[in-house]
């Protein structure tokens, strides 16, 4: 039988395993951040309409430079942060995971560095591997904020070509503030200069503004977004950046020719369309989401500040253990592989309510 070691891979994918949460039958899974709300049925009929449009060209390739897209993109982004981004500023791709590799096709490659503070979105070590980037992990507080002036000092240290923050972090929850994004592009620029990847994929459940402002007079900052959380539309892969033209224009050197397909640019804008339908969701997440945190607290579980839609619970002896405890009470949450903690997702209140629940009986059990 041949296997995946029998094949010649390249040597950095020996040995690895793919990313993925488990995908576990249970009655309650707040596993993956996903957003708990289908979309509204009205939606789902534009949507219908749209693709029904699409479908009628599917002979033709798609808007290679997603022209509409991406100007409604702008609009949205316009909107809701205050500042005024054009389509120029934007470029979209399938989830913006895509997007993150384009960037490290980009700015990163074999012979570069990017440089992450641990614990984070474990892709971003992974993208970098995949595109030849070497993978250099920086530091965090105890309490999971960045450490300014240890992350300052290892960016000059080891120059990285591209650095990583993800605000609000996945998966602690934990919000940047704009004086610490703006330190570590100053270090960024005197070591090398380097690309600062903002990665906002939460930005919406916030409860400080968006960083987006910050790319006004700093051509190497990007910040990436998608519509796979606030949107609600994770199976439709739609992510996207707001950086300089420039950088739009880079990453057009190693977007594959016609990646984004008609189908998901008229799902896309059917689902901008309802924006203001959906950020009604993002409200309700975050009450939500703020409600777990304080009954979390109120049962003695340590938490983790959250402005995402998920929130870093513990500590526990032994996480996994906790894991498979929670899960035996139909209960299915994260184990990001952070000693002591768990991460669960905002889901509806009563996915919530049992959840909550799940923990109390385990901390009785526990006790
Ligand atoms: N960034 C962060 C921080 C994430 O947690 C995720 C998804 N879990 C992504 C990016 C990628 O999301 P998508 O590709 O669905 O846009």
């Amino acid at each position: 039988m041949t296997g995946i070691d029998d094949l010649p891979i390249r040597d950095e994918l020996r040995g690895k395993s793919p990313y993925g949460a488990p995908q576990l039958d249970v009655p309650v899974r707040l596993n993956t951040n996903e957003n708990p709300y289908p979309l509204p049925e009205p939606l789902v009929a534009r949507i219908a309409e749209r693709v029904a449009e699409a479908a009628r060209n599917l002979n033709r390739y798609p808007d290679r430079d997603a022209v509409e897209l991406r100007t409604e993109l702008a609009k949205y982004l316009s909107r809701t942060t205050g500042y005024e981004v054009t389509r120029q500023q934007v470029w979209a791709a399938n989830g913006s995971n895509e997007v993150l590799q384009q960037l490290l096709q980009t700015f990163g490659g074999p012979g570069r560095t990017a440089l992450g503070f641990e614990p984070s979105y474990s892709m971003h070590a992974l993208i970098s591997r995949g595109t030849g980037t070497g993978w250099i992990p920086g530091p965090r507080h105890e309490d999971f904020t960045i450490d300014t002036d240890a992350a300052v000092a290892a960016i000059a240290e080891h120059k990285p070509d591209v650095v990583f923050i993800c605000s609000p972090n996945n998966p602690t929850g934990t919000a940047v503030t704009e004086e610490t994004v703006l330190r570590l592009y100053e270090a960024a620029q005197a070591a090398k200069p380097s690309v600062v990847v903002v990665d906002e994929a939460y930005g919406e459940f916030s409860h400080r503004p968006s960083l987006l402002p910050l790319i006004e007079g700093r051509p190497h900052l990007v910040v990436s977004r998608t519509m796979s959380k606030a949107f609600g539309a994770a199976g439709l892969r739609l992510g996207y950046l707001a950086a300089h033209p420039a950088v739009v224009d880079a990453v057009q050197l190693v977007r594959l020719p016609y990646h984004l397909s008609s189908v998901t640019q008229a799902t896309a804008l059917a689902a901008l369309e309802f924006t203001d339908t959906l950020l009604g969701y993002v409200e309700q997440l975050k009450a939500e989401r703020d409600r777990i945190v304080t009954e979390l607290r109120a049962m003695g579980c340590e938490v983790t500040e959250s402005d995402a839609n998920f929130v870093q619970f513990g500590r526990f002896p032994d996480s996994h253990t906790a894991w498979q405890a929670i899960l035996d009470q139909g209960v299915l949450v994260r184990d990001n592989g952070v000693p002591g903690w768990l991460r669960v997702t905002a889901g509806t209140p009563a996915e919530n309510d049992a959840f909550l629940e799940a923990v109390r009986t385990i901390r009785k059990e526990s006790n």
